[in-house]
């Protein structure tokens, strides 16, 4: 038996989240004394998914996988895995791949040991856990280490050991809270691309957890964006980063440029905006609905343009221009705002003096309609 044997090998969406492989949250809450940890979370992974959890530290990016891992028991709600209640099953019978912090690898046991452990629990026999243990260290880059103690390996290969040891039962999915965390950033890069590439030939579902937006942004179908316990946007992630809901998940997910506005009028994807000195101005709308407003435009959509023109443009001057080696940072000031702006090298350098008077210039699909809430 091979691990991708037992596994979906097409999402059909047609099946809903009966299939093998999906998680499932409602309503779910956690709270510590009057803490929300976790607070009315209504989530759903489809088999074969990648979703990440993205949120600062606090957010109960780990306590809601503490209760769908069953190490953490829920306040209310329900978790089902695979369509089925699972509230009352013990974590082993989860059928949960997890990797977490609080889920070391054991010392005193070698590589082979600590992944076999995992199959031993489940009652497997001897010769048939040796081999499944050797395959699941051969998938993580790991064959002919299966020897050596925790403290005989890298960080990065001691975080492999710990991936399969969750895979090698052949889990429905897989738990990450923040594996690559210890890890730095050129390995962690690898390890991204590594876990990327064993998820798609498995067609295993993850649900992944990180603080880490150039993480979440490289490795999700869909990210979820989390606050205070609160789930306060999700989508794919371009569309996330293109389309922020609120100020402060256009400032957690990168840099962005806020102008403050009043709506002049919204219909359908559009609404055209005040942006005072700015003028008047057609945006993208989704549809937020706050007390107070802003348009977003990220720095790396104005551009320098020749002159003035009747919309989507400000007139400013250049207060700094930065050379970052790939690209170049410029802030700008128009009237009382300040403007970031963040160029590829080559083309710039002429544009761009200091104290020269500058017309900058952006795209409508680039400028989104947002609620001020931070
Ligand atoms: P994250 O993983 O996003 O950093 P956590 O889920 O660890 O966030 O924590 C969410 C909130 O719940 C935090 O305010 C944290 O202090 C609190 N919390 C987590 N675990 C416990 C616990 N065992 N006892 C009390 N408070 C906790
Ligand atoms: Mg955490």
């Amino acid at each position: 038996m091979t691990i991708s044997a037992t596994l979906p090998t097409a999402v059909s969406p047609a099946a809903g989240i009966q299939e093998k492989g999906s998680i499932e949250l409602r309503r779910v809450r956690k709270t510590y004394g009057d803490v929300a940890a976790v607070d009315d979370l209504d989530l759903t992974v489809q088999p074969g998914e990648f979703v990440t959890l993205l949120g600062p530290s606090g957010s109960g990016k780990t306590t809601t996988m503490m209760m769908v891992a069953g190490f953490e028991e829920l306040t209310s709600g329900t978790v089902l895995i695979n369509g089925e209640p699972v509230d009352k099953l013990p974590p082993k019978d989860r059928n949960l791949g997890v990797v977490f912090q609080s889920y070391a690898l054991f010392p005193h046991m070698s590589a082979r040991e600590n992944v076999e452990f995992a199959l031993r629990m489940r009652e497997i026999r001897p010769a048939e856990r040796r081999r499944r243990a050797e395959e699941a260290l051969e998938r993580v880059g790991l064959a002919n280490m299966g020897d050596r103690r925790p403290s005989q390996l890298s960080g990065g290969q001691q975080q492999r050991v710990a991936l399969a040891r969750a895979l090698v039962f052949n889990p429905s999915a897989l738990l990450l809270d923040e594996p690559m965390a210890a890890l730095d950033k050129r390995l962690r890069e690898q390890m991204q691309e590594e876990i990327k590439t064993i998820q798609r030939s498995l067609g295993i579902s993850v649900l992944f957890v990180t603080h880490d937006q150039d993480e979440a942004m490289s490795m999700s179908d869909r990210i979820v964006v989390m606050r205070d316990g609160r789930i306060v946007q999700q989508g794919a992630p371009e569309d996330v980063y293109a389309h922020p809901a609120t100020d402060w998940v256009a400032n957690f997910l990168g840099d962005t440029n806020l102008l403050p506005c009043s709506i002049v009028e919204r219909s359908g994807d559009t609404a055209v905006v005040d942006l005072g000195r700015l003028g008047i101005c057609r945006v993208q709308n989704r549809g937020a609905e706050g007390d107070r407003y802003a348009v977003s435009i990220r720095p790396e959509h104005l551009t320098f343009i020749p002159a003035e023109r009747d919309e989507n443009c400000a007139k400013g001057r250049v207060v700094s221009s930065t050379n970052l080696g790939a690209t170049i940072r410029h802030r700008l000031l128009v009237g009382e705002q300040e403007l970031l702006m963040r160029e590829m090298s080559p083309s710039s350098r002429t544009a761009a003096e200091l104290d020269a008077d500058v017309c900058v210039g952006w795209d409508q699909e680039h400028a989104q309609l947002l609620v001020l809430d931070a």
